[in-house]
């Protein structure tokens, strides 16, 4: 196969244990107020509502070297920090019974948000793309194998900024768990084999700096450090 043009290079993620092993993104799926504590602290209420998905190209990933460059369209950057996770086989109308035998791994992630960009689109009923969408986006750290790290059902989400603890939850927190959103994305989406999934933020979300520090972990799966400049 020829092409016209110089296709994109595709865009990968470092495994855990593998020097050479990369996991190859496709596409970038995110679940909104999955947290209850979060959902009220943004003035929802949390009560099982159906969960609701927006995206990010794969192309606003950035991992553990990287650096995230302050936005320029926008004033007031949040960190929400998200267990991600690495989906191995795709599928469409997955039951949530079979869902954890399609998942290759688990990362941790942050899900940046312009908040003031997302308040805007809100309340102008446009969507959030630009909010939650743009370049660097999506930090995310190296892919732990589910070989290693199992499933992880109870592990605690956390976040500092600069030494200090910002975001605390834990996975059973989840209003839906990892099945559950598996399941429910396949009914809508075609999902495939690298396909990251972005399980949603606990309380704590809040504003960063340039110079600022971000740590995220989840548990002692995955680690990620994040630069602001
Ligand atoms: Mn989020």
């Amino acid at each position: 196969m020829t092409f016209p043009i110089t296709p994109a290079q595709q865009i990968t993620l470092p495994i855990y244990g593998s020097a050479e092993l990369r996991f190859p993104v496709n596409n970038i799926y995110c679940v909104a107020r999955n947290y209850a504590d979060h959902a009220r602290e943004m003035g929802h209420d949390p009560d099982r509502e159906p969960p609701f998905f927006f995206m990010k190209p794969a192309n606003a990933l950035i991992s553990e070297h990287d650096t995230f460059a302050y936005p320029h369209h926008c004033g007031d950057v949040h960190h929400e920090v998200e267990m991600v996770v690495a989906m191995g086989e795709g599928g469409r109308h997955i039951d949530a019974a079979s869902a954890m035998r399609h998942v290759y791994g688990y990362a941790v992630g942050l899900d940046m948000t312009c908040r003031d960009v997302q308040t805007a689109a809100k309340q102008q009923g446009r969507p959030w793309e630009s909010a939650k969408a743009f370049a660097g986006s999506a930090p995310c750290s190296q892919i732990m194998p589910a070989s290693i790290c199992g499933h992880p059902q109870s592990d605690d989400l956390a976040l500092s900024l600069n030494g200090e603890l910002r975001q605390e939850g834990a996975l059973p927190q989840m209003i839906w768990q990892t099945a559950e959103l598996i399941s429910t994305l396949s009914k809508t989406f075609q999902l495939e084999a690298g396909d990251l999934i972005y399980t949603g933020t606990p309380a704590g979300v809040g504003p960063v700096q340039p110079g600022d520090v971000l740590e995220a972990s989840l548990g002692k799966i995955a680690h990620l450090t994040l630069h602001v400049v």
